[in-house]
């Protein structure tokens, strides 16, 4: 069978500064608030976030987004 992708393993990162953001709940509780199954995730799948405490302290919730890297193939747009 196929390697199942633990989503605690997900990359998480800021848009606006670049940096990794730390998950305090680990990504699992993100991708269920976005509604994402976990089982679709794989290797090339990446948190982007429009903000995180330390590019915007003040900011109490940054909204993340999933990105999914495919080599050879365009992203398709939208949904
Ligand atoms: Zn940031």
């Amino acid at each position: 069978m196929a390697d199942r992708f633990d989503p605690s393993l997900l990359y998480a990162e800021c848009r606006r500064c670049g940096s990794p953001v730390i998950l305090a709940t680990g990504p699992r509780e993100a991708l269920l608030w976005m509604g994402i199954a976990p089982d679709t995730l794989g290797a090339d799948c990446l948190l982007l976030y429009e903000g995180c405490p330390r590019c915007q302290p003040h900011s109490p919730q940054h909204e993340p987004r999933l990105i999914r890297f495919r080599s050879g193939a365009a992203p398709h747009p939208g949904h």
